[in-house]
């Protein structure tokens, strides 16, 4: 059977947005799963020790009690009930805490109060340097292309906004959160659900044709097409295996690269705007970072610099954290 011809490129051309699933698709899947939830499993013990007095922890203590009481009094398999209060009883606490949130994880649950708490971990080991966000070089290249395009990039995962936003502001190519205008994550919805991208539609004020959707799930990719967006298909290592009729259904690529169009393959090259316009710290850091790679990265004309909502949260907190 011969594969159909399809033009990526011009997909990306006939497009102002473009939405990007991480997991499998910007970034590793080992990334999540051999690194983040390892994190958590390895220190969870530690940080509710070293971190107890803290409000966080407390609202998280708090929460996870409820929830285990709730588990316990269900049957839920895995939870286990909590000793009672007393302040000489930390310890035992804290012991039996992890032995839930450990059953929690095993589970793979997603209660709200898990969550929170492997959000507020995350955004410890980020900021102190312990893990570091992975993000593939060619999507790195290709959200900058696209920025530069003027093309509008969002993100949507089942990772929380917060997590989102650590990851690629923690990113192994440095702060990617520029790049970003708008983060979706599932309290809009399950990815697998087409209503959920009818109200990421709505919040973008575009039409479904406008939207090229970047996932490696067939499940997300069928339910955005049922909302009329366009999609493409990411295969990564470790990405679910396609069907015949997946890769019949939707284009699928291995790179963003894939999605490019290079001047080489052209007649002649298209014209390059040569504006020598200022650059900005955090593109001149990553110029140097891509120094000797050959790379197109001189000209920044026409990318605008988003208001960078990153500027309002992590970093201004931690210089709050400072004074
Ligand atoms: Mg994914």
């Amino acid at each position: 059977m011969k594969r159909r011809q399809v033009d990526l490129p011009s997909i990306v051309k006939d497009v102002n947005v473009i939405m990007v699933d991480i997991e499998g698709t910007t970034t590793s899947i080992n990334f999540v799963k051999e690194e983040l939830f390892p994190y958590v499993r390895r220190e969870v013990r530690n940080y509710l020790h070293d971190t107890w007095d803290t409000n966080d922890t407390g609202d998280d203590v708090l929460a996870l009690t409820q929830q285990v009481m709730e588990d316990v009094a269900e049957g839920v398999a895995g939870s286990k009930p909590l000793p009672a209060g007393g302040e000489s009883e930390r310890e035992d606490l804290i012991a039996a805490l992890v032995t839930n949130i450990l059953g929690m994880m095993d589970a793979d649950r997603k209660v709200t109060p898990l969550k929170t708490l492997q959000g507020h971990m995350w955004r410890k080991a980020y900021r102190d340097g312990t893990i570091t966000g992975h993000v593939y070089e060619d999507a790195v290249e290709a959200l900058k292309a696209w920025k530069k395009e003027g093309k509008k990039l969002v993100v949507y995962s089942s990772g929380s906004v917060q997590a989102q936003k650590l990851l690629f502001g923690y990113s192994c190519y440095g702060d990617l959160l520029h790049y970003f205008s708008q983060h979706f994550d599932t309290t809009v919805g399950s990815k697998v659900e087409t209503e959920s991208y009818l109200k990421i539609l709505r919040q973008l004020h575009c039409g479904p044709d406008q939207v090229l959707f970047l996932t490696d799930l067939v499940k997300e990719a069928r339910a955005a097409t049922e909302a009329g967006l366009k999609v493409i298909l990411s295969v990564r290592e470790g990405t679910a295996a396609l069907t015949p009729q997946d890769r019949k259904d939707f284009p699928v690529i291995t790179s963003f690269g894939q999605l490019l169009s290079h001047p080489a393959e052209g007649d002649s090259p298209p014209a390059k705007k040569r504006a020598g316009k200022e650059k900005k710290e955090g593109e001149e850091k990553e110029e140097e970072d891509k120094e000797g790679e050959g790379k197109e990265v001189e000209d920044k004309e026409g990318e605008e610099k988003e208001d960078g909502d990153k500027e309002g949260e992590e970093k201004k907190e931690e210089e709050e954290d400072d004074e």
